[in-house]
């Protein structure tokens, strides 16, 4: 029985194609800046979201500490939602490495921050505060798409105030593909934006910062400081360079499957379905069968995430059936 993983759409598994790519990909010491298939890929990116220099990074997670260092100095702070990314789940690096304190701020039903409470949360100029810097925002958050409205209202309350703008966009595409815009109209908003390869897009590893050119010279320098200056990392980005021309349109299809999961999840009985906008369904599940409903699911091949709500990611190597014995063994606990 082949497994259905919803854990995340992290665990997707380079395709065939995408190895042979891998395989091919020229190579070089990155740390020389001699890889020509990381030098490309930063070129891309970079292009892609109408900024002048990117960086490949490991992961998302240091992508998003460059960018906060790069952006802040010790005692600073940056301005991010309770669930960002940046503030609750990289381990509290930024106040561990960066010496930068978050300063978070509850979402809206729509994942956003309140303009006022931005401008509110700003810090006045007196040495019993820490100096607000930075606003960092999500995109999508929690499979939520921010509007672009939004972004250009929330962005530009920062500059009033003087702080810089960061975007974790971790799934900026499918949050373009979402709201029918190009990845370059969310970007445009924001200073830095960092974007994962090894979500939704299906590369194995890897990230990238784009911004400023004289940003990204910044962020070089945290990035070999934190150990993110990799060697023949063209292997690595290869894979990514691959998942832009092949995997970036095909998100549409992860967002239907969703929603057909949805679909087929609405109406069971225990079970409220928050309405999915992109890849990812969360469910809350009250009632006695609540408690084995994680076991039943691995007894029939398929996994979900359970740590604050229930959650699944559709992804490249799912299908339509895969998520139809999803929704049936939901269904085969909750009715039994
Ligand atoms: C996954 C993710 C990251 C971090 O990426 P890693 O490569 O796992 O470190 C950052 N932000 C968001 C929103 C993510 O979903």
């Amino acid at each position: 029985m082949k497994t259905i993983d919803l854990r995340s759409d992290t665990v997707t598994q380079p395709t065939a194609a995408m190895r042979a790519a891998m395989l091919e990909a020229p190579l070089g010491d990155d740390v020389f800046g001699d890889d020509p298939t990381v030098n490309a890929l930063q070129d891309r990116i970079a292009a892609m979201l109408d900024k002048e220099a990117a960086l490949f990074v490991p992961s998302g997670t240091q992508s998003n500490l460059v960018a906060i260092m790069s952006h802040c100095q010790r005692g600073d702070e940056y301005i991010v939602g309770q669930m960002a990314h940046t503030y609750r789940w990289e381990g509290g690096g930024a106040a561990v490495l960066a010496s930068v304190q978050p300063q978070p701020l509850d979402h809206q039903p729509d994942g956003t921050l309140e303009l006022d409470a931005i401008a509110a949360a700003v810090k006045p100029d007196d040495s019993h505060f820490a100096r607000t810097r930075l606003l960092c925002l999500e995109n999508t958050l929690g499979g939520k798409a921010l509007p672009l409205e939004y972004m250009a209202k929330a962005t530009a309350v920062a500059r009033q105030h003087g702080l810089a703008t960061h975007l974790d966009g971790a799934r900026l595409f499918n949050a373009a593909i979402k709201l029918g815009v190009s990845a370059h109209d969310i970007a445009e908003h924001f200073d830095s934006v960092s974007v994962c390869f090894s979500k939704g897009l299906g590369a194995p590893v890897g990230s990238a910062l784009v911004g400023s050119r004289e940003f990204i010279r910044g962020a070089h320098r945290w990035r070999k400081m934190l150990g993110g200056g990799m060697r023949q990392a063209g292997v690595l980005a290869a894979a990514a360079r691959y998942a832009l021309d092949h995997h970036v349109q095909r998100l549409a299809d992860d967002h239907a499957l969703a929603q057909r999961l949805a679909d087929g999840l609405q109406g069971l009985p225990g079970l409220t379905i928050e309405p999915p906008q992109t890849n990812i369904v969360f469910a809350d599940l009250q009632g006695p069968r609540a408690n084995g409903l994680m076991g039943h699911l691995k007894s029939r091949g398929v996994l979900a995430t359970g740590l604050y709500r229930l959650r699944f990611v559709t992804r490249l190597d799912v299908d339509a059936a895969g998520v139809d014995r999803a929704i049936a063994a939901v269904r085969e606990h909750l009715t039994a």
